[in-house]
């Protein structure tokens, strides 16, 4: 699996993903297990009201989250 579509609950720990905004990507992520995967691209209108310090934020929050599931792991 690709960086790409993973919503709901984390598969690791089960607890509802939550989102954040990095300008108009948005990203699941599970604080717990520190991954995150990026959902899609302008998908919600809440990156509009935000501003590149709070993509800032959002990038160095999930900068060293893992990035998708193992291989071969099946949601
Ligand atoms: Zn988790």
């Amino acid at each position: 699996m690709n960086c790409y579509s993973f919503v709901g609950n984390c598969p690791f720990c089960s607890r509802p993903f939550e989102y954040l905004n990095i300008q108009n990507d948005h990203w699941a992520y599970c604080d717990k297990c520190r991954i995150k995967e990026l959902v899609g691209k302008d998908l919600f209108p809440s990156w509009r009201v935000e501003t590149e310090a709070i993509w800032q934020a959002n990038a160095e929050k999930i900068r060293d989250y893992r990035c998708g599931l193992p291989s071969g792991f099946v949601v």
